[in-house]
């Protein structure tokens, strides 16, 4: 049996990175799912490619910009009318803004596009995931709402400061929903990831020149890679796998850190 049998899932930022890891994840599990994103091309074609060809429906791209409210409520109706249930929203679009920078840098539109995206993003989604959801008890379903944070929310100096103020946002609506959301049958969590190399951070939306990608590589392979490697999409798409499942189905509150330990080491001891 597939970990995600019969599931219905959404993706948000799922044409590429982690997003769309956790697209091929889920698909082969067993869910059908719908790729939500701004980036149409690369969407469309993650799904085409996952589509068995013929009359497959399981799979779906939606345009939707997770930082207005008519985008995501549309695309949660869409998703129901397409597959008439939601069980899983995986709230992974965001932004970033490089390595970590000094306060005195950082300006108010910075903060204010971090802002916008990722923590309007997060609450848009829970909201209109939460409005099917909560329905769903009555008919012996629930629910998981799972977010992308980052392992900036258990460590300093591994994000800009607006970043992790959003990152931190998330892991609170995240705990707070999950003590709403239990009594319908809802878990919400949160995947926190250290770094892995994405051809989009830093660069909201950009691809990244060889240069950019050589330097996060560089920044990457020190926070990531104390097992020898660097933490991959598949490493977060697993930790994604596991809450959306149905065998993470008394875990709901939880930030599950896919650092490998990084955030735990005692700098002296290196
Ligand atoms: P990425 O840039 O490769 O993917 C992000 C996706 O989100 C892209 O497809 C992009 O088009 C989409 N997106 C951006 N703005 C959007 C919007 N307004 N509406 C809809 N989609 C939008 O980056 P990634 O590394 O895969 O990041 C995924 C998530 O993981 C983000 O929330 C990021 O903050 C988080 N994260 C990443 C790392 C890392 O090291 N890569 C670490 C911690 C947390």
């Amino acid at each position: 049996m597939s970990r995600l049998q019969d599931k219905v899932a959404i993706v948000t930022g799922g044409a590429r990175g982690i997003g769309a890891a956790a697209v091929e994840l889920f698909h082969q599990e067993g869910a059908k799912v719908v790729i939500a994103d701004i980036q149409d091309a690369l969407g469309q074609a993650l799904a085409d490619r996952l589509r068995g060809g013929g009359t497959d429906d399981s799979i779906t791209y939606i345009h939707c910009d997770v930082s207005k409210e008519d985008d995501v409520a549309r695309l949660v109706d869409a998703t129901v009318a397409r597959y008439g249930k939601l069980d899983v929203m995986y709230c992974n679009a965001g932004i970033s803004d490089g390595r970590p920078g000094s306060i005195l840098d950082a300006t108010r539109e910075q903060l204010d596009r971090m802002i916008g995206v990722n923590l309007v993003g997060a609450f848009l989604g829970a909201k209109h995931a939460a409005r099917v959801m909560i329905p769903m008890k009555r008919g012996g379903g629930g629910g998981s709402v799972l977010f992308t944070a980052s392992a900036c929310t258990a460590i300093g100096g591994l994000g800009s400061h607006c970043y992790a103020m959003t990152k931190y946002g998330i892991v609170g609506l995240a705990r707070n929903l999950a003590s709403e959301l239990g009594r319908h049958g809802v878990r919400v969590n949160c995947v926190s990831p250290s770094g892995v190399v994405t051809t989009g951070v830093g660069g909201g939306g950009r691809v990244k020149s060889e240069a950019e990608v050589a330097e996060v590589e560089a920044f990457f392979s020190e926070v990531g890679n104390l097992k020898g490697r660097n933490l991959t999409v598949d490493d977060v798409a697993r930790a994604a796998l596991f809450l959306a499942s149905d065998e993470a189905r008394y875990v709901s509150g939880v930030n599950l850190l896919v650092d490998g330990g990084f955030s735990t080491v005692n700098p002296s001891m290196l």
